[in-house]
């Protein structure tokens, strides 16, 4: 990066650090992207004239609001909710709804802010955005669960509609979540639309979205490894995370001929030796989904595996690491023990689990290494595929969907080749996805002029 870039850098978050003190997961996000699209945006002066990174890095809205429930025993609670309407230039804004303890204005910052690049990336006509709480579904009843999701609903129905804002799941929002929600929004607005994503099948959902993120994250890596004359086949992996994203990551790895060998939780990580089957897969949707259990019970099912409390899957010797469960789970140390151990690829199928540091390792050791903006967008993806769905009032099938998703994937990794091959040949897939997300807002805004 030559003197003049170098320093809009670091004047940029200068500013933007003295501006949004003490959100250091929205400052982390917002250099990954300024590093990639900086060399761009000073070769357009006009983008620098119209301030187009200032009003990138600037919510449209941020609604934070009360929400108040009782527990099974009557005890009142107040958690507090958050939807960031981070920019509708390509689209009502879209993005998922996290409940996690951890949840704070920073990480919904920093969610939206990278799906805005995400969305972009899909081809769909979605803007950016990211809502959510810091409740945590964890250890929760089913009754429990529904009055905070109808309290949460109460006020988040104010400001969105299918034409507006369009939430999904995240992190500990599925199925039930999206269901409570869903069921009190057409209550308070006496509507059936499709204002939410990852609906029910018999309600308006759509076939293989539960699916999406994890598959879509396996056609990504499978277009990567191609670029190197490689496929799953006979390829060990470790998965972290045990939650949507990861189940299904696993479950088409296997089924493209890896051997998948982890699996985790917040509390340690599971190891099977042997790998994981369809029976094995099964057994943990219903462990996780169903019956709201911890990854460490798989070992009483399965004795050949092991569990490592507190401990994270990156030292078992593997050829492609899949990080599925959450931001800044993949640290430096983790890296230089995936490298040592022979691991040739890296696809994050969450949202930036691997630090800058890590990154920096990974990319200098010419891994094949893809940002989730890039390979987790098929749950995005597929969520356009259901909010077109409900508008046109139809019903595809599976195999429709899995044609698109593999489409939008298979673009998405073409773009970043387009923008991210460096001069030695290789691919840069940060650079890339950051540069081809960026240009479609970036001229939207343009377009749109100053609002
Ligand atoms: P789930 O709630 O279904 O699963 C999350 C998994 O991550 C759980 O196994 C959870 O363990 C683990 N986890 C959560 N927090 C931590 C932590 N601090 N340390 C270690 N493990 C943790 O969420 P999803 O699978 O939907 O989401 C996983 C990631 O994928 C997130 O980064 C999300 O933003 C991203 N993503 C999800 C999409 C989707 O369609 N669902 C789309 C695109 C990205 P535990 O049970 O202990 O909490």
């Amino acid at each position: 990066m030559d003197k003049f870039t170098q320093n809009y850098v670091d004047s940029f978050m200068s500013e933007l650090i003295a501006k949004n003190p003490g959100e250091k997961e929205f400052h982390q996000a917002v250099r990954e992207v300024l590093e990639s699209v900086a060399p761009y945006i000073v070769s357009y002066p006009h983008l620098l004239d119209l301030k187009i990174m200032e009003r990138i890095v600037e919510p449209e809205r941020v609604i934070m609001f009360r929400v108040p429930w009782t527990d099974d025993k009557g005890e009142i609670h107040v958690n507090r909710g958050y939807r960031v309407q981070m920019n509708s230039a390509l689209g009502p804004y879209k993005g998922g709804i996290r409940f996690h303890s951890s949840v704070n204005l920073s990480i919904m910052k920093f969610l939206a802010f990278e799906q805005t690049f995400k969305n972009s990336l899909t081809t769909l006509p979605m803007g950016g955005g990211k809502g959510g709480s810091d409740f945590s579904p964890r250890g929760k009843s089913d009754n429990e669960v529904m009055r905070f999701c109808q309290s949460f609903m109460t006020e988040l129905q104010k400001h969105i509609g299918e034409n507006t804002d369009v939430p999904a799941g995240d992190i500990g929002v599925g199925g039930r979540e999206v269901g409570y929600m869903f069921g009190q929004y057409k209550r308070l607005r006496d509507e059936f639309t499709g204002t939410l994503t990852g609906k029910g099948l018999a309600w308006g959902g759509s076939l293989l979205r539960p699916e999406a993120t994890g598959y879509g994250a396996c056609y990504f890596a499978q277009a990567m490894l191609a670029t190197r004359g490689k496929t799953f086949d006979g390829q060990t992996v470790c998965v972290s995370g045990s939650g949507n994203v990861a189940q299904h990551a696993a479950q088409k790895a296997m089924r493209l001929g890896a051997k998948v060998v982890t699996l985790s939780d917040s509390n340690g990580y599971i190891y099977d030796p042997d790998g994981f089957t369809e029976e094995k897969i099964d057994f943990v949707k219903n462990l996780k989904n169903v019956r709201r259990g911890r990854i460490k019970e798989y070992v009483s099912e399965y004795p050949t595996a092991k569990y490592f409390e507190n401990e994270r899957p990156w030292g078992v010797k593997c050829d492609i690491a899949m990080p599925c469960a959450t931001q800044n789970e993949l640290d430096a140390e983790d890296a230089k023990k995936l490298i040592a151990n022979g691991c040739f690829c890296v696809v994050e199928g969450a949202n930036m689990p691997t630090t800058p540091e890590a990154i920096a390792l990974i990319q200098g050791a010419k891994l094949l290494y893809s940002p989730g903006k890039a390979s987790n967008a098929g749950g995005v993806a597929t969520s356009g595929l259901e909010m077109t769905q409900n508008s046109i009032r139809q019903h595809w099938t599976s195999e429709e969907v899995d044609e698109h998703l593999h489409r939008i994937m298979s673009d998405i990794h073409d773009a970043c080749i387009k923008y991210g091959t460096e001069e030695d040949g290789y691919i840069n897939y940060v650079k890339g996805a950051n540069i081809a997300g960026f240009i479609k807002v970036a001229n939207a805004m343009a377009d749109q002029g100053l609002v």
